[in-house]
């Protein structure tokens, strides 16, 4: 079964409901610095942690003597405005203490529609990783208009967790997991300990929008669910309000998970892989060799390009024998042309700026 112990690469979804009491508007300060110190143990042990918190609304509009019981589109973006510095200072101060360094991820829906913004955003968060820093995204409520936005951060949650390649996905919501009806006018609603497999019968369980408690709901919390488990990772539900959640979690508090099947990386492979290509890049004998071995594509290795391709694309991956693959270029097919059979370090000579050393890189390649 999946478990939060054994994950390499762990997102947590904060909901504003933890983070912010209802009543005063204020940073629930006791609980964030409690979930700090389960980040903490989480990261010595060597995963990754990326945490997706909302708060931005709720602390603004306190800030802002916002009252009533809905704001304005202009208004809950103001306020996110003056609500989004004070979240991300909140947890900056509660990281600080055990030497994490807390780095701030504002995204948009097209930060993951368009392909090109998406390897943009991987490789910052893989960075933001790599450098040992604790990524706090949320959605870009200042710009966001209604249109395209994720709304909430369930989505955006699995979102993230499927851009970073992420094994386990926990939402710390008010609920403590999936029930088979709804627990609060059902007194026997049954909740699931696993869920294999989300079927038609389940998706009926999580009844219509509304009905969940949080903004989300449980059917933004199902879709979570099939975002996530379909990219290889986990995701598990459990109520969050009390202090420690995370470590509450591993010992054992009431949850649910839904289970995946593959890992991360071959379902990542498979959605490459079901692509269609918009051109093909064709290599030599030494970079057909290379690639073998699980390198990136450089150009130097690279004798033609066809096709018109954006950054982001994919393209078939050609040896001179005939197709190899399929990747997501990190360029365009003019570029593409204007590198082919260069040296890496002459990419910004060529091109009139720098770009990234591989044409397409390992984890974007399925060979
Ligand atoms: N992004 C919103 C905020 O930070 C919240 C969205 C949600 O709670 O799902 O206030």
């Amino acid at each position: 079964m999946a478990a939060l112990k054994d994950a390499r690469r762990l997102v947590v979804k904060i909901g504003s409901a933890l983070l912010v009491d209802k009543a005063s508007g204020q940073l629930r300060g006791d609980w964030l610095r409690a979930l700090a110190q389960d980040v903490a143990a989480i990261k010595a042990r060597g995963t990754d942690v990326i945490l997706v918190s909302s708060g931005s609304i709720a602390l603004g509009r306190a800030g802002l003597g916002l009252g009533g019981d809905t704001l304005a589109l202009e208004q809950s973006q103001a306020a996110a405005a003056v609500g989004q510095i004070r979240l991300a200072r909140a947890y900056e101060d509660a990281l600080a203490p055990h030497g994490l360094i807390a780095a701030q991820v504002l995204v948009t829906l097209e930060d993951s529609a368009n392909r090109r913004r998406y390897l943009n955003s991987r490789a910052t968060l893989e960075q933001l990783l790599r450098l040992g820093t604790v990524p706090i995204v949320n959605e870009n409520d200042t710009v966001a208009t209604d249109e395209i936005r994720f709304g909430d951060n369930d989505r955006l949650a699995a979102q993230i967790a499927v851009t970073v390649g992420a094994d386990v996905l926990v939402l710390l919501s008010d609920v403590d997991g999936f029930y088979d009806a709804d627990p609060r006018v059902n007194n026997a609603a049954k909740r699931f300990d696993i869920v294999e497999r989300i079927t038609p019968e389940i998706q009926a369980m999580a009844g219509d929008e509304g009905s969940g408690l949080s903004k989300g709901g449980m059917k933004t919390k199902l879709m979570a669910a099939k975002t996530a488990t379909g990219a290889g990772c986990a995701l598990a539900i459990t109520e969050g309000s009390a202090m420690h959640p995370l470590q509450a979690l591993e010992n054992g508090a009431p949850c649910t998970w839904f289970t995946a099947t593959d890992d991360p990386q071959i379902a990542r492979k498979r959605w490459i892989a079901a692509m269609k290509p918009k051109g093909e890049i064709v290599v030599d004998a030494g970079a057909v060799r290379a690639l073998g071995q699980g390198k990136s594509l450089l150009p130097a290795g690279v004798t033609a390009v066809t096709g018109r391709f954006g950054r982001g694309d994919p393209v078939t991956i050609s040896g001179p024998g005939g197709a190899l693959g399929k990747g997501l270029t990190r360029y365009t097919a003019d570029e593409a042309r204007a590198i082919k059979g260069r040296r890496s370090g002459d990419i910004e000579a060529i091109l009139g700026y720098p770009g990234r050393a591989a044409l397409v890189h390992r984890d974007d390649m399925v060979i």
